[in-house]
C-alpha cells in the first residue's frame, strides 16, 4: 500500500500508485481549468505534489506547456540565478560485478579494459583536472566488492582533498557509487564527501530485475531504499536520478517525484540534486535496443516539470547531452553541469588510444572545460566553481532554509564571482579572461546588500592582486 513514510521500497515507490498517478494525468491532461489550478500552486514555489506534477507531464496543450516552460524559467532565476555550477567526472575503477544491460562495464564484457587508479594514478588525474580548473568532483566506480571495496573509495577521497598543487585544490569530492550499507555510508561522510549520487536507473520493479539479471545491483529493495541509509549513516545530501530511455518516462517522473516526496515525508528534507541522464551508445551497448528513448522535446519538458515541482533541488546535466539541448535545458532549470569530461578510467592525464578505450558512455559535448565556461558566459549564465555551502555547514535543511530566505543572492552570487574570478586568473584563455571580467564588473551590481557588495569587491581585489584564493560568504 502507497505509503511515503515507510522505509519499505515498495511502500513508498508503489508500483500500484505510479500507475493510478499515470491514468489521473491521463484522464485529466486537457482540463485547463485543473492545469490553470496547478501551475497557480506552482508559482507558490511550495512545490507540487507527484499526481499534479505528472498532469502537467502529460499535458498536450501548446500554450499551458509555454506557461510551465515561462514558470520554469522564473523559478530557475528566481533560485538560482544566472549561476551554473561546474564540475568534472573522476572514473576510479570499471571493474564490476553486475549485469546491467545497459552499462558496457558490465561483468560478461570481455572486450572493455578493465581499469582502477593506483593512488599516483589518482593523483596525475587530479592535478590534470585541477589544472583544468576543476574544483568539484563526481566520483565513480563500477561495483566490486574485491576490486574497490570502501576502504579504495575512502582512500582515493583521501588522496583527492590532499593534492594542493600551484593554486588547484578540489574542494568537494560527490560520490556515485553503488548502494551500500550505513556502516559505509557513515565512513564515507566521515571522509568529507559532498553528495552522495545514486541513480535509481529505473523505478519500475518488474523492468528493474530484467535489466539488473545479476549481482547485487539485481536487489531492488536495497538499491530503491539505500538514499534512506546514506541518510541514517549521515549524509544529508544525496542526489537521485533515473537512466531515462529504459521504461517509460512518465513512470519514472512520477516514481523520481514519489521518492523525493519520501526523503521529505521521513527525514524531513528532499533529495540535494536530481540528475537527467539519457541512455547512451557504449561499447558492447545500443541505446536503439532500449525502446523507451525520449526526443529532446520531451526532455526539456520533463526539466521544466521538475523545476517547478521541487524549486529547490538541484538539477544536474552531464556530457552525455549536446551543447545544443544543454542551451535548452539549461534556461529551464538546470543548476549544475560538467564540462571537459572524460568518461574512461585514467582519460585526463592522457589520452587513451582508440582502440583501447575504458569510456563508460560516449560523450557528446566534446568542448574542453575553457570553451564550457566562455559558452555559458556568452549566453547570459555565470559559470561557478562554489563550493561554499558544503564547507560551512550548509547542507541538508540548512541548504534549504538559505534556498528558502531568497539570501541566495547575497550568499551564492558574490561566491560564483569569487571563484569564477580564481578561474580566470588561474586557468582561462585571454580571450574567456575577457569575457569573464566584463561579466564580473556587471554582476557585482546584482549583489542586493551594500556592504556584502564592497566586501565581495575587496576580495576580488586580493584574488587578482596578491595572489589570496578561497574566499567565500
Ligand atoms: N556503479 C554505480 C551504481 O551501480 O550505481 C554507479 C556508477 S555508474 C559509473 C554511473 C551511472 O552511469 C549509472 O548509474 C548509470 O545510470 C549510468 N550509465 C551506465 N551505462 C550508461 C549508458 N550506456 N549511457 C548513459 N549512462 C549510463
Amino acid at each position: 500500500m502507497y505509503d511515503p513514510k515507510s522505509l519499505r521500497a515498495e511502500d513508498f515507490i508503489s508500483d500500484e500508485e505510479i500507475k493510478a498517478t499515470l491514468a489521473y494525468a491521463e484522464e485529466n491532461k486537457n482540463d485547463l481549468e485543473l492545469i490553470d489550478s496547478i501551475i497557480e500552486k506552482a508559482k507558490q514555489l511550495k512545490g507540487l505534489s507527484h499526481r499534479e506534477a505528472s498532469v502537467l507531464l502529460a499535458c498536450e496543450n501548446e500554450e499551458k506547456i509555454q506557461q510551465v516552460y515561462d514558470l520554469a524559467e522564473r523559478i530557475k532565476k528566481d533560485f538560482y540565478g544566472n549561476r551554473i555550477v561546474m564540475f568534472a567526472p573522476l572514473y576510479l575503477s570499471n571493474y564490476c560485478v553486475n549485469g546491467c544491460l545497459y552499462c558496457p562495464y558490465h561483468l560478461k564484457n570481455k572486450h572493455i579494459p578493465r581499469k582502477k587508479l593506483t593512488q599516483e594514478e589518482v593523483r596525475n588525474e587530479v592535478i590534470a583536472l585541477q589544472d583544468m580548473g576543476h574544483k568539484r568532483l563526481a566520483i565513480e566506480a563500477g561495483e566490486d566488492p574485491v576490486n574497490n571495496p570502501i576502504e579504495y573509495i575512502l582512500e582515493c577521497i583521501n588522496t583527492i582533498y590532499g593534492i594542493k598543487h600551484k593554486n588547484g585544490a578540489i574542494r568537494r569530492v560527490n560520490v556515485n557509487i553503488a548502494a551500500t550499507t550505513v556502516e559505509n555510508y557513515r565512513k564515507l561522510h566521515e571522509a568529507g564527501i559532498g553528495t552522495y549520487i545514486l541513480f535509481q536507473e529505473t523505478y519500475h520493479k518488474e523492468s528493474y530485475e530484467r535489466l539488473h539479471p545479476t549481482g547485487p545491483k539485481h536487489d531492488y529493495a536495497y538499491h530503491t531504499e539505500a538514499m534512506d541509509r546514506a541518510m541514517e549513516g549521515g549524509i544529508d545530501d544525496v542526489g537521485l536520478g533515473v537512466l531515462f530511455g529504459l521504461e517509460l518516462y512518465k513512470y519514472e517522473f512520477a516514481g523520481l517525484l514519489m521518492h523525493a516526496e519520501h526523503l521529505e515525508a521521513v527525514h524531513g528534507v528532499g533529495p540535494h540534486t536530481i540528475s537527467v541522464p539519457r541512455v547512451k551508445h557504449a561499447d558492447d551497448i545500443d541505446p536503439d535496443e532500449f525502446d523507451n528513448g525520449i526526443s529532446d522535446d520531451i526532455f526539456a519538458k520533463i526539466c521544466a516539470c521538475i523545476r517547478v515541482a521541487v524549486p529547490y533541488t538541484g538539477m544536474i546535466i552531464s556530457t552525455r547531452e549536446s551543447k545544443a539541448v544543454r542551451e535548452k535545458v539549461i534556461r529551464l532549470g538546470v543548476s549544475q553541469i560538467s564540462g571537459g569530461s572524460k568518461t574512461s578510467v585514467g582519460g585526463y592525464y592522457e589520452p587513451e588510444p582508440e582502440d583501447e578505450s575504458s569510456e563508460q558512455f560516449d560523450v557528446s559535448d566534446k568542448r574542453t572545460l575553457d570553451e564550457v565556461v566562455r559558452w555559458l558566459m556568452e549566453i547570459g549564465y555565470i559559470p561557478s566553481f562554489c563550493t561554499a555551502c558544503y564547507r560551512e555547514g550548509r547542507t541538508g535543511d540548512r541548504f534549504m532554509s538559505l534556498c528558502k530566505s531568497g539570501q541566495i543572492q547575497n550568499c551564492c552570487h558574490p561566491n560564483a564571482l569569487m571563484t569564477l574570478k580564481e578561474y580566470l586568473v588561474d586557468y582561462a584563455s585571454p580571450e574567456t579572461r575577457k569575457i569573464g571580467e566584463e561579466l564580473i564588473q556587471k554582476e557585482l551590481d546584482n549583489i542586493p546588500k551594500e556592504k556584502v557588495r564592497q566586501i565581495a569587491r575587496d576580495y576580488l581585489t586580493e584574488i587578482e592582486k596578491n595572489g589570496k584564493r578561497d574566499f567565500r560568504f
